[in-house]
């Protein structure tokens, strides 16, 4: 909506962000714009987010859980670029939900710096990466249940490995799941994403 001008009816990407406000570059009109913290829900396909996602889009209210896979098509495959247009598409939906008075949480495989290259990251007041990992034995253990494909479970393993040993200094805050059910990985989220909300 708000790439949008309300007053002289313009589509730009290139709205400015101000305190409260969201400047057309076009005729210069102001509007209300809130900003709020984003949260990103990452690690490896099969390590357990999405369970984790699907109990805290199921009982927790005070955000908007969204699992990304829901927006995703054949176009968006694109990881020459980090997957910008797919990356674009969310932030620009969840700075829509940020309007509400709520930050979204999106699930889904992506990288800190995946992020950071998107010029739309200044909708928001923070981004916030947390990111789930599990050991080794545990992922491969988790990946047989579900008949990962040997590629899938080879890219996941990696993904799996780089956020254990890289994730930290990359700015994403892990929670080990190696121990833990869907619902106390979901309760370790939910602190870590209040913990981050404005009181
Ligand atoms: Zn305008």
């Amino acid at each position: 909506m708000f790439e949008i001008c309300p007053a002289c009816g313009k589509y730009s990407d290139g709205m400015l962000v101000e305190q409260g406000k969201i400047r057309c570059p076009a005729c210069g009109n102001a509007a209300p714009f809130v900003q709020r913290p984003q949260f990103f829900l990452t690690g490896a396909s099969g390590v357990g987010k999405s369970t984790a996602a699907r109990i805290l889009f199921d009982t927790r209210k005070e955000y908007v859980t969204l699992e990304c896979d829901i927006l995703w098509r054949d176009f968006f495959n694109t990881p020459q670029d980090g997957y910008a247009d797919f990356r674009d598409t969310w932030l620009r939906l969840a700075a829509n939900v940020s309007q509400y008075g709520k930050s979204a949480v999106l699930c889904g495989c992506v990288t800190p710096e995946q992020i950071q290259a998107r010029p739309r990251k200044r909708y928001f007041s923070e981004l916030h990466f947390i990111g789930v990992v599990c050991s080794e034995e545990e992922m491969a253990r988790r990946m047989a249940k579900r008949g990962f494909e040997p590629a899938h479970a080879a890219a996941s393993g990696e993904f799996n490995r780089w956020m254990r040993e890289e994730g930290p200094a990359s700015g994403i805050e892990t929670i080990d799941a190696t121990r833990l059910t869907p619902e106390e990985t979901a309760r370790r989220i939910h602190a870590l994403i209040l913990s981050h909300l404005p009181q």
